[in-house]
């Protein structure tokens, strides 16, 4: 159990299923108000049942993190419900890789729509909450979740890595700007976690390859990178872990 983190107010993008949604139950069991973000509103509604029947506050929104226009629409009904939100986890995202010389420009837009300027637009959306609410002295976190693939070298996910590079070089250069007004900004790079992110690839290949991985490696669990979203926004107030990489064990 982690201190510091009950009656804050969390939005949790992607929440309708794998590391979002183990971060929205996480964050929710340690006292949490939590609004979970993801297009499909009953996979949402779900979840946000089962925090409230544990004795815990939710609040399920269905909305589309490519849509501006979307995102700025879950803001207003957050915004009505809960007030501001002073922890802000940035974690939908699509992983669809292919060879480059496919030429796949619909996965490259959803992947770019999704991952880096959806991203962005629910910082739009929020960053002024966050600002906000470390100017009168309370804690802000800013967590982006970016991918082990920023750094590592992976044939036929160039595109998806290129993604994940942004995400890890944009929460950097935010750090720069939100530091100095005390909102934290924490990148969290996971390796190999069992979730529903290998289900949307279309490649058989790859997706065999990627169990294969999985039976040499091991996986980590959601709920191991939600345990971490719930360590690093429940240090002291003046402690920033700008940058956290969590592989399983086996993953070199
Ligand atoms: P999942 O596929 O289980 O979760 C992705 C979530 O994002 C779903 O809840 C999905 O819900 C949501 N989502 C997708 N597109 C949109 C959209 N346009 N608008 C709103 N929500 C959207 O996979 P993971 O839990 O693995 O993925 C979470 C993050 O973790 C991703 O950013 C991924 O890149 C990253 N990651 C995952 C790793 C892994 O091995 N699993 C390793 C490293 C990083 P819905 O479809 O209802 O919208």
């Amino acid at each position: 159990s982690y201190e510091n983190l009950s009656g804050r107010t969390a939005l949790v993008t992607g929440a309708a299923s794998g590391i979002g949604e183990a971060v929205a139950l996480t964050l929710a069991e340690q006292g949490v108000r939590v609004v979970l973000l993801a297009r499909r509103a009953e996979r949402l509604e779900e979840i946000a049942r089962k925090i409230r029947a544990d004795g815990g506050q939710a609040l399920a929104v269905a909305a589309d993190v490519t849509d501006s226009a979307s995102v700025g629409r879950a803001a207003a009904a957050v915004r009505e419900t809960y007030g501001r939100v002073d922890l802000v986890v940035n974690n939908a995202g699509v992983m669809l890789p292919n060879p480059i010389e496919d030429g796949r420009v619909d996965e490259w837009q959803r992947m770019l729509d999704t991952n880096v300027l959806g991203a962005l637009h629910v910082i739009r959306a929020f960053v002024g909450d966050l600002s906000a609410t470390a100017a009168e002295g309370g804690t802000a976190d800013l967590v982006n979740i970016s991918s082990v693939a920023a750094h590592d070298i992976f044939p036929n996910y160039a595109v998806y890595g290129a993604t994940k590079a942004a995400i890890t070089h944009l929460s950097a250069l935010l750090r720069s700007e939100l530091g100095p007004k005390d909102v934290r900004v924490t990148n969290i790079e996971p390796g190999l976690t069992s979730t529903e992110l290998k289900d949307h690839m279309d490649s058989p290949e790859l997706a065999t390859q990627l169990d294969g991985m999985a039976d040499r490696f091991g996986t980590l669990a959601a709920t191991d990178i939600a345990d971490l979203v719930a360590y690093v926004t429940s240090r002291p107030r003046h402690v920033n872990l700008r940058q956290v990489m969590a592989l399983p064990t086996r993953q070199a």
